[in-house]
């Protein structure tokens, strides 16, 4: 008798539910707390609440508490079905957990919380759960927090490219640059991966889009120009792509020149890779007075670094017509500079320029994203690989989506 009310107490059982009987197995450390229900007259339909008479009850299912007194501690109950004239027989909303759920509302609240802050293991570990308990736990909460998100507008947006498993498979990620949080994940890289990001918009949301952040890439283009009205007026080309392209010209030029140079006896070049990508102020100043004599040589690697640089200062500019000029004496200095890696990349900057110039009046990045990309780093490194995409989708959204992740009703 003391046993079960002290059981209804700690699991916070209210009427018409009481605990029937406490089963404690010391061997094994569990406690099984038995659920019934006074008669109820009326029961709610769940899908729209209105009074129902009882259909009948579901056999008898568990539920997984937290843990009392250290025991592990169990509910079980025959959950009743209620007949709705609109909606017919469907299980009632029982008040210690969700639907779909075999823990309590209580024991998902505390493995969330820990989930956000441990590893997959980690809580696993502690809180005796399966991989896939753990992974059902996060995909409830993930699709809770998706329908609970409000549709605000979100005016800046980057679009991003996270490989999945080494160069094998890609997805297309859609961030928030001023909420810094995910808001899109879809697989592979392809127009139909972002395709779906804007069906889940509303017609406020799309118009109030501003600015889009994402690298050059024909496919996310495309699908920005079918659906974003002015697209070509708020995509912009993201400056360490560019940056990019521009330094592995600049490497390509390096490599055939230390080749050439090498044959010669001369190894000036040999180990210099890193030194022509980074930012000299960064070096150790032995280096950088090394750094500085290669620099202003006249070998080829040098002038390739010297366009790379010249290209970079346009990021400086703060009006559009002096940088469009910048960029021109540019185009024509690297024309000229019988560096097919340069000339290669000067064609390529010129025929995308009407997107890399939307810079200056929108001033946004891709590296908005990079605490967003620093937390997926840590995601993939402490779930040790995950053996579906599925589930990294669904630890990104849980991360790094800003969601209000909590169980309860989302209505
Ligand atoms: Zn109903």
């Amino acid at each position: 008798m003391q046993d079960r009310e002290l059981y209804r107490r700690i699991l916070g059982i209210e009427t018409p539910w009481y605990v029937k009987s406490v089963d404690l197995k010391l061997d094994v450390g569990e406690v099984h707390v038995h659920l019934a229900h006074e008669p109820v007259t009326d029961w709610q339909c769940p899908e729209c609440g209105s009074k129902c008479k009882l259909y009948d009850h579901q056999p008898e299912r568990q539920w997984r508490h937290l843990d009392t007194c250290q025991y592990q501690t169990i509910l079980h109950a025959e959950p009743p079905r209620s007949q709705c004239s609109q909606h017919g027989v469907k299980v009632v909303k029982l008040p210690w957990a969700e639907p779909a759920s075999r823990f309590t509302e209580l024991f998902e609240a505390v493995a969330i919380e820990w989930l956000k802050a441990a590893s997959q293991k980690a809580v696993a570990g502690t809180l005796k759960l399966s991989w896939d308990e753990i992974h059902g736990i996060m995909e409830r909460a993930v699709q809770r927090g998706l329908e609970r998100r409000k549709a605000e507008v979100i005016p800046q947006i980057g679009i991003d490219e996270k490989a999945f498993r080494k160069g094998h498979t890609y997805l297309t990620l859609v961030n928030d640059l001023v909420g810094h949080r995910v808001l899109y994940v879809a697989p592979d890289r392809k127009e139909s991966s972002l395709d779906g990001f804007w069906a889940s918009l509303t017609a406020e949301q799309l118009e109030g889009i501003e600015a889009v952040a994402m690298d050059m890439w024909d496919a996310y283009i495309n699908s920005v120009r079918a659906h974003v009205a002015g697209a070509d007026d708020k995509i912009v080309f993201d400056k360490f792509h560019v940056a990019q392209h521009l330094g592995e010209a600049v490497d390509q030029v390096r490599r055939k020149e230390n080749k050439i140079l090498k044959a010669r006896g001369d190894d000036r070049l040999a180990g210099t890779r890193y030194d022509w990508l980074r930012n000299p102020t960064g070096m150790e100043r032995k280096d950088r007075v090394e750094f500085a004599k290669l620099r202003k040589s006249n070998l080829k690697t040098a002038r390739a670094w010297a366009l790379k640089e010249t290209a970079m200062a346009l990021y400086g500019y703060v009006y559009e017509r002096p940088a469009r000029k910048h960029f021109r004496w540019w185009h024509r200095w690297a024309m000229r500079s019988r560096l097919q890696p340069m000339i290669a990349v000067a064609h390529m900057l010129k025929r995308r320029f009407a997107n890399i110039i939307t810079y200056l009046r929108h001033r946004i990045t891709n590296a908005a994203s990079e605490s967003i990309n620093a937390k997926i780093q840590w995601v993939k490194y402490t779930a040790r690989g995950f053996r579906n995409q599925k589930n990294f989708v669904h630890a990104i959204y849980f991360h790094c989506g800003g969601l209000d992740l909590a169980p309860g009703s989302t209505k």
